[in-house]
């Protein structure tokens, strides 16, 4: 049986694997260990073989976690990775370290006025519709430097880059489009903001893509922990 220590090393190794052959350094690629539905013990095995950034999609569940582990192990970096209702922004400005998913300035203003003082700004994401679906979650790219240029305002947040789900089940043709849309849109957005360093794309099953894409980045779940069981939430 694989343990989540080898799982960690498999998934690093994919990463290094995927920067080499796009001529880019191991080390400017981040995991960020998404452990969503998964037990607080398989966050501490992960975090005993080295991991420290781990991502949550669900508020209530992200809250319990961040709550119970965060004394014990306060180099933990939490990154709050699903939707966030406008009612529940104050969890994640007071309890995680990274935002993906901001998509409406009203959510910005926001994370920026509960953010206690006391803490070092929120890092955030544009989350971005790079898919044709009209359910897609995420700003249009049409409308992301205009975002951008509302949060840049606000001094609690720290604007780091953008975020982006794929579409599933599309064609590899279509997948790379959406992706090099998204990395020109990066750049873009990375030479007009000093503080764009981040580009958070790329899943246990596309990572590879996603690296020869410019991700910096890469959210990886179910190759890490397993497959979820979502009946016990
Ligand atoms: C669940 C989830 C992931 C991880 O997906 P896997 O396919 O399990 O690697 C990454 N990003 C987001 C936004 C997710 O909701």
């Amino acid at each position: 049986m694989t343990t989540i220590t080898d799982r960690l090393a498999i998934a690093q190794h994919r990463i290094a694997q995927a920067a080499q052959n796009s001529s880019r350094r191991a080390e400017d690629i981040q995991l960020l260990a998404v452990s969503k539905t998964k037990p607080n013990s398989q966050i501490i095995e992960a975090y005993h073989a080295g991991q420290r950034r781990f991502g949550e999609n669900y508020v209530q569940e992200g809250e319990s976690k961040v709550n119970a582990l965060s004394q014990e192990f306060p180099d933990i970096e939490w990154h709050f990775i699903g939707p966030l209702q406008s009612n529940k922004s104050k969890v994640v400005a007071t309890l995680f370290d990274w935002m993906h998913t901001v998509e409406r300035e009203k959510i910005a203003q926001r994370l920026n006025e509960q953010r206690p003082e006391s803490m070092p700004a929120l890092n955030v994401c544009i989350q971005v519709n790079i898919s044709q679906e009209q359910s897609k979650s995420g700003v249009p790219a049409c409308e992301v430097l205009a975002l951008a240029d509302k949060i840049a305002l606000l001094p609690k947040l720290t604007l780091r880059g953008l975020m982006a789900i794929p579409s599933a089940d599309v064609d590899e043709l279509t997948a790379i489009q959406e992706l090099a849309a998204l990395q020109s849109l990066y750049n873009e957005l990375a030479q007009r903001f000093d503080s764009v360093d981040t580009l958070s794309v790329g899943m246990s099953n596309d990572l590879e893509l996603a690296v020869a894409h410019g991700s910096t980045m890469v959210r990886i779940g179910s190759a890490i922990f397993g497959e979820r069981d979502y009946s016990k939430l």
